[in-house]
């Protein structure tokens, strides 16, 4: 008994004793912070571990999980006193940006500042993670009495790994690569990080690409957490080239117009206490070059639209950085020496949100006011038009307004405004049709989705010019400079689907309709499509209506019907019963023009020489969005294909270097002459006209007589060589594409298609053995940024054709229409091209 009792105090001793000495990270996890990779479950540990034995200043959140299964975290650090009352200092945050339910009035005095501090977003960029564990290190700390008085006015948001599968898929590699001792030559293989590299999430997404789209598990969990909150500050901790000096606020142009001085200003604010820090070190940095403020979808420009200061930072370094490396000065750059700068800078923000945080909170409040009381930019209302054709992608639509948290209405009447198809002043009647009011606290974020043409201040920005939702979701709609009268609530479709004896026809809508047919094909149920508009039983069908009947499927007996209903109630997607295939007009369902499809197996290339984006957005899509199989295969093993067993192959963006090939490529011309059925996409599309598939890239025509500025234009000034290159890109603008809807690529669309235009190519058109489906004639460009040179270019040409070669079909896709997966028009155009060109 007494040595029970002895023993129970002995442990209590213990616990007692280590809550007294909370252990650094390297006590804890038994080296120095960079001298080693820390693999992700190791930083989870470490952050359990800060948390259970410092709960009076830390709050951890376990926000979601990865694809791959791995935890995401936040960390709430602050004083004890914050800590206690965190979730009050929330909901008055809320308040204070006019975003909270209870309408209760925010008290601005007392509120401390929240700063949110976001590591390793890209996996491969690997010393952010580790400085997360420093920062929180310094932050919890006992003895570091400097952190202490930041916490009293400040709270810290951590996430210490934005992007949990990449971050291990390089470190794991890095770690199975690397010899007795890191080898610093940029030359070793530690340094040549393999397809696909660890910068991407599983589905070789960008995650600093997704912010406002959010079609990542990773994105849609933490930005849901994000919206709750609202910081002041919001920082995105990346790393770029070795060679390259720090990088950090404030940032390039272009700035989008809707960033306020304050913003601007406290960039500088920021990047002056750094520039301190660094001078005193004497390390290199760089500020206001290269890493601009315009896409709305990243970790700097997201939180800014929403209000906050938000940043990049960039370290040299990511995937050939190593734990050593040897940059081109001769300098040795080490783990710990990137780890080092971006614990540097992240001490460095929380010192100046503190010392800034009365003020910060002030402008973070006005904000929000004047977004509320007076909008922002020159149109107050935008309206879309609630057309029933439209359903699913008004459905898309919506979903992405709440997953930003903007507001929307249903309203009647009448109004004038912007028609985005036309380009022109309209007048234009409501009929309870969508209405986003600019006049609400999310409204530079509405402006910036919304506006039809967005001014741009300096074209060599980093990332695409245009995104205009209307375009990119392919709805009608104006923006009008009156605040128009919002009434009603909008209550989202809710199906349930009535029963039938004879069939059912799906009409050929969007993204769900698909999934439907998708899932159905794959429980053996045989489908038609009809190639022409059809009136049946008092409803009028467009092209492409998907017709489930009997014949064929007898071997599911009744419970054909149940199946039918049960898959498409789930999807939310209606159906029209018909008792008759006598149609009242069009051609009967017997007729040649209504055509039987059963599951394609579909393959996709992937691996070395296939952009892993562009393949990582097709695989994405298949498996999350429409939930149908396929397979992925490496392009060097295509010469394994049992091509008796595969109906489709999909090439996404890449160089084919197996088109070369002679004997390779006979095989593949054998497999579609065949009936095979290739979507060829982007560069796919070049290399198949390489080798001579029949379609040609158009040549730029060349300027007849040149005048005197043209003739001059050689003569330029070294110091804009930066610039040179502007004239010949187009770094994604928005184009009118032309389409034949009588062809199945087009069916489910108007005869146009706004396109998001990435290169300078355009194709000749197939003059004969295809269609041109989608071509650009003159010069059809409707919104962004295009160069000069290639406006005379990009004209006169085609977009997207199909080619029929024997029994098989290629369909020529020249831009990515599945772009990011968030350009939501151009999914049914790739979903035409596998399930019913060529069928
Ligand atoms: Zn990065």
């Amino acid at each position: 008994m007494m040595r029970g009792i002895f023993l129970y105090l002995s442990i209590c001793f213990l616990v007692l004793s280590a809550k007294a000495q909370l252990k650094s990270p390297e006590e804890f996890l038994g080296y120095k912070i960079g001298s080693r990779y820390t693999p992700h479950w190791k930083i989870v540990n470490y952050f359990n571990y800060v948390a259970a034995n410092a709960p009076a200043s830390v709050k951890l959140q376990q926000y979601g999980e990865t694809n791959e299964g791995r935890s995401l975290l936040l960390a709430f650090i602050s004083s004890s006193e914050n800590i206690q009352q965190l979730e009050s200092i929330r909901m008055n945050n809320l308040r204070l940006a006019n975003l909270a339910k209870d309408k209760a009035a925010p008290s601005e005095e007392n509120a401390p500042a929240l700063v949110w501090l976001s590591y390793n977003v890209h996996g491969n960029e690997t010393s952010s993670s580790e400085a997360a564990l420093m920062t929180i290190w310094a932050l919890v700390d006992p003895s570091n009495t400097r952190t202490k008085e930041w916490l009293k006015n400040t709270v810290v948001i951590i996430d210490p790994c934005i992007n949990p599968d990449g971050r291990d898929r390089y470190v794991n590699w890095f770690n199975s690569v690397v010899g007795k001792n890191a080898n610093p030559l940029r030359i070793s293989r530690e340094h040549r990080e393999p397809w696909p590299g660890g910068r991407t999430n599983h589905y070789n997404f960008d995650l600093n690409r997704d912010w406002a789209w959010q079609t990542q598990v990773e994105s849609r969990q933490r930005i849901k957490v994000y919206n709750e909150w609202m910081p002041q500050i919001h920082v995105d901790y990346h790393e770029q080239g070795v060679n390259e000096p720090y990088y950090f606020a404030p940032a390039a142009q272009p700035y989008h117009d809707v960033i306020t001085p304050w913003q601007r200003d406290f960039q500088v604010t920021i990047g002056k206490n750094h520039a301190k820090y660094f001078d005193a070190n004497g390390w290199l940095y760089f500020t206001k070059e290269v890493f601009d403020l315009y896409y709305p979808s990243y970790g700097d420009t997201y939180p800014t639209y929403n209000g906050a200061i938000g940043m990049t930072y960039e370290q040299g370094g990511g995937g050939a950085g190593g734990a050593a490396v040897i940059n081109d000065e001769g300098d040795t750059l080490t783990l710990l020496d990137r780890a080092t700068h971006h614990f540097t800078t992240s001490l460095s923000t929380i010192e100046i949100a503190s010392l800034n945080a009365g003020k910060l909170v002030k402008e973070f409040r006005k904000f929000f006011n004047d977004a509320v009381s007076s909008g922002t930019g020159e149109y107050k209302t935008y309206v879309i038009k609630n057309n029933l054709k439209d359903i699913e992608r008004i459905g898309s639509l919506l979903d992405l307004l709440d997953k930003n948290g903007i507001q929307y209405n249903a309203g009647s009447g009448s109004g004038k405004g912007y028609n985005y198809n036309t380009g022109k002043e309209e007048s234009f009647s409501m009929n309870n049709d969508i209405l986003i009011s600019s006049l609400q606290p999310r409204s530079a974020m509405v402006k910036v989705l919304f506006e039809p043409k967005g001014r741009l201040v300096d074209s060599a920005t980093y990332d695409i010019t245009a995104w205009s939702l209307p375009y990119a979701y392919g709805l009608t709609g104006y923006a009008s400079r009156d605040r128009l009268n919002a009434g009603t609530t909008i209550t989202k479709r809710k199906v349930v689907n009535e029963e039938t004896n004879y069939g059912y026809v799906i009409p050929w809508n969007g993204i769900q309709t698909v999934k439907t047919v998708g899932q159905l094909l794959q429980k053996g149920i045989l489908l038609r499509f009809s190639e022409n508009p059809f009136e049946v039983n008092g409803n009028k069908f467009d092209r492409g209506a998907i017709l489930v009947l009997k014949t064929a499927n007898k071997s599911l007996g009744n419970n054909l019907w149940n199946e039918v209903r049960k898959t498409a109630d789930a999807n939310n997607v209606k159906l029209f019963s018909v008792t008759t295939g006598f149609v009242d007009k069009g051609y009967d369902f017997g007729s040649d023009k209504v055509h039987p499809f059963k599951a394609p197996k579909v393959v996709l290339l992937t691996g070395e020489g296939i952009g892993s984006n562009a393949a990582g957005e097709i695989w994405h899509f298949f498996e999350q969005q429409i939930d149908y199989p396929i397979m992925l295969v490496n392009v060097s093993d295509i010469g394994r294909i049992n091509f008796n067993e595969t109906d489709v192959i999909i090439m996404p963006d890449g160089n084919y270097k197996f088109l070369t090939d002679k004997v390779q490529t006979e095989a593949f011309k054998e497999w579609i002459n065949k009936g095979g059925r290739v979507v060829a996409l982007e560069g796919a599309v070049g290399a198949l006209s390489k080798a001579e598939f029949g379609i040609k890239i158009k040549k730029g025509d060349e300027p007849e007589k040149k005048d005197e500025k043209e003739t001059y234009e050689v003569l330029k000034k070294f110091e804009e060589r930066e610039r040179d290159f502007i004239p010949t890109i187009t770094p994604g603008s928005i184009y009118k594409v032309e389409l034949d809807n009588t062809h199945p690529l087009a069916f489910g669309y108007p005869d146009y298609y706004y396109t998001l235009k990435m290169d300078d190519n355009v194709y000749d058109f197939i003059k004969e053995g295809g269609w041109n489906v989608g071509v650009i004639k003159k010069d059809n460009q409707v919104a962004g940024f295009v160069g000069s040179k290639l406006k005379n270019k990009l004209k006169d040409g085609l977009v997207f054709g199909v080619q029929q070669m024997g029994n098989g079909t290629i369909s020529y896709l020249t831009d990515n229409i599945m772009f990011r997966n968030f350009w939501e028009n151009g999914k049914l155009m790739f979903c035409n091209a596998v399930f019913l060109v060529g069928q």
